[in-house]
């Protein structure tokens, strides 16, 4: 199977997009704008899971470009990632984890992406040698784990992702590898019949380190019969998949969706992980990011519907000291514990802040 040849028919201009949803001339205007400055690719089946007829559909959100894209406040590194680069294509934050980007390269590009600044366009920031990474990953015997991003891991052709787990074998100080990928989502078919991947991947898992999925689920729309397969035939070969959800104004910041979301991944055999509040990215902060507290009343909402295996997830701020847990409200003050921190004397520190209702990131928040 060549699963490469069908992202050639990607979506990826305005003049495509426009023969499947209506689009005035001032707008398709400014979307080209919009794409000349992040690239548009949006799968054939994923285009076909938008109502292509309703303007607010939360799918469409995710995908289709936007003039609110123009608003530029923001930033293109929210979490410090530059700061916690080794080397390209390494970052080293949290002792215990090592993160690569693989690839600049997704199947279809998420206009809320927090990597807005690499995905589809040229960049020197993913791995160029990964031998020198896992040299490294070899000389720091506190990394017990390593997390394979990008862009895409799942879009790196399957030699090159066993070249990456043949390069980390030998290394005893790791327990496991956990490749971090949205393809069981927006194409699922590149799992689905890639055998040799499956295979691959259940062999190391088997043999070396046990091999962890974390993908990314956002909406119960996006749990189909596909995006399920995809999920199964990483399950039926033993490798555990987990999602990362991210909160988002008008795609999934309703309780009942939210609810919907964590249950379809439970019923599908998927362990709901993060629910991640939306960074405050560029171009993507002015029209997805909603405020912590709202953003709290929704997840606490959302865990009364549902059983506890669904609410195990913890809702994080992704922040360049560390991922820190919104615990909870009180009175007018919120509250703060960090999960995991840059500076490990942090690591469980409980703080507190001065609510602020518009406040949506820790920066805005005054200390007491
Ligand atoms: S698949 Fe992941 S890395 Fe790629 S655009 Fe979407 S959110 Fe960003």
């Amino acid at each position: 199977m060549n699963w490469k040849n069908e992202l050639k028919n990607n979506i990826t201009t305005v003049e495509e997009l426009g023969k499947y949803i209506f689009l005035s001339e001032e707008e398709a205007e400014k979307l080209r704008e919009v794409i000349s400055i992040h690239p548009m690719s949006i799968t054939r089946y994923y285009l076909s899971l938008i109502d292509k007829e309703n303007p607010m559909d939360p799918l469409r959100k995710m995908m289709i470009p936007s003039v609110n894209e123009l608003i530029a406040d923001g930033s293109y590194d929210t979490s410090g990632e530059a700061s916690n680069t080794k080397m390209s294509g390494l970052q080293h934050k949290y002792a215990q984890t090592a993160l690569v980007l693989s690839t600049n390269v997704c199947a279809a590009y998420c206009r809320f992406c927090f990597r807005k600044r690499l995905v589809g366009l040229p960049n020197e920031e993913v791995v160029s040698m990964f031998r020198d990474a896992a040299e490294y990953i070899r000389n720091h015997r506190e990394i017990t784990n390593v997390l394979i991003s990008g862009g895409d891991s799942m879009m790196c052709d399957t030699p090159v992702i066993r070249s990456f787990l043949e390069e980390l074998k030998g290394i005893d100080h790791l327990e496991f590898i956990r490749f971090g990928t949205r393809v069981p989502v927006v194409y699922p078919r590149r799992i689905i019949e890639d055998t040799e991947l499956l295979d691959m991947l259940e062999e190391y898992s088997d043999n070396h380190h046990r091999v962890y999925v974390v993908t990314h689920f956002n909406h119960p729309n996006e749990i189909t019969s596909e995006s399920e397969a995809a999920c199964a035939a990483f399950r039926k070969r033993g490798i555990t998949v987990s999602n990362q959800a991210v909160l988002f104004k008008d795609v999934n910041d309703s309780p009942e969706t939210l609810a919907a979301l964590m249950s379809g991944l439970i019923r599908i055999g998927v362990n709901p992980y993060y629910v991640f509040q939306c960074r405050p990215v560029a171009r993507v902060k002015s029209h997805f990011q909603l405020p912590l507290k709202k953003g709290y009343e929704i997840i606490e909402k959302a865990k009364t519907l549902l059983n506890g295996h669904g609410k195990r997830f913890r809702y994080i701020m992704s922040h360049c000291t560390g991922k820190i847990e919104i615990v909870g409200i009180m009175d007018d003050e919120i509250y703060f514990k960090y999960h995991q921190a840059k500076n490990p004397e942090d690591v469980g520190r409980f703080f507190k802040r001065k609510l602020k209702d518009t406040a949506a990131w820790l920066d805005e928040l005054e200390k007491d």
